[in-house]
């Protein structure tokens, strides 16, 4: 496995492996989540390549950048028994050069949701992911439906910007308690860690309505929060019943529906969703 830093060391690296090349874009602090994406890339691809980065500019002046969790020497280590090939962990003057002010945003999509409770995060986000793209040039990408707002918003910056590769978007990987698999739940407090389970109940509560017949927006929105309140720890920043394509917020009757949240423990954000009927970036 190669693990480079600059620029030019890695198109050296990427020219040698074989097509087709598959790219797993992280933040680090690696968990089962992350290697099910390097897994299922593995699978697909004859070479996979992985990036490190803690991306500042997704990130507002009040979340957590400075103490974002890092340990690089256990990531390498990982990702080599995992059969990676290639590894980037650029500096931050590498993918933003002093003085570069270019950006890439998506509209309309980016309001909703997390775009909506933190400005200027997408921006962030499909700024650095079209810089990876451009880098590696893969032909394939992994995404996780952890993060479902960005995989539907890097699908539409993988379309508009006509990148000649697909975007995978890969299942979340749950702890046995439901709760999503997140570098930030090492954060919790262990009454926190258990209070978190209540995220995948209540949408787990409402996907049962949606079995049972329910279909009213309303109805399954009331439950979530319902769910969400009867545990004390979580503060619930937003529940959301939206359309998984649109990322608009639904009323009414619903088929296709995408529903999430963004609960507090503490100062712990966490964010989770699950989709009822179909999505078609999830295919
Ligand atoms: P991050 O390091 O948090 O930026 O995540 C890197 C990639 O891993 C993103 O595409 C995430 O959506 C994905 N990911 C994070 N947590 C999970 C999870 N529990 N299951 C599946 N994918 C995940």
């Amino acid at each position: 496995m190669q693990v480079v830093t600059t620029f030019e060391e890695l198109c050296e690296s990427r020219n040698e492996f074989t097509v087709p090349f598959g790219l797993v874009p992280t933040m680090g602090f690696l968990h089962e989540g992350h290697l099910s994406l390097v897994r299922r890339a593995r699978g697909e691809c004859a070479s996979v390549g992985v990036s490190i980065f803690v991306n500042p500019t997704q990130f507002r002046p009040d979340e957590d950048l400075d103490d974002y969790p890092r340990n690089l020497d256990d990531d390498i280590a990982c990702l080599e028994s995992e059969g990676v090939d290639l590894v980037w962990v650029p500096a931050v003057e590498e993918l933003y050069p002093p003085g570069a002010p270019t950006w890439v945003e998506v509209e309309d999509l980016t309001q909703h949701l997390e775009g909506a409770r933190r400005p200027g995060h997408f921006r962030g986000v499909t700024t650095v992911v079209a810089k990876l793209f451009n880098a590696f040039q893969p032909h394939r990408a992994y995404f996780g439906q952890k993060d479902a707002q960005q995989a539907v918003v890097i699908h539409r910056v993988a379309e508009d910007l006509r990148y000649p590769m697909k975007v995978v978007v890969c299942p979340t990987v749950r702890e046995s308690d439901g709760l999503a698999m997140s570098s930030r739940n090492s954060y919790l407090s262990s009454e926190e860690r258990v209070a978190a389970g209540v995220l995948h109940r209540a949408l787990s509560s409402a996907a049962d309505d949606y079995d049972a017949g329910e279909r009213q927006a309303e109805s399954l929105r009331a439950h979530m929060l319902e769910v969400l309140a009867s545990e004390p720890l979580a503060r619930t920043q937003y529940v959301s019943v939206a359309d998984p394509e649109t990322l608009e917020e639904l009323n009414g009757k619903i088929t296709n529906t995408l529903l999430s949240m963004a609960v507090f423990f503490g100062d712990i954000r966490l964010i989770d969703n699950i989709i009822l009927g179909r999505a078609s970036w999830t295919a």
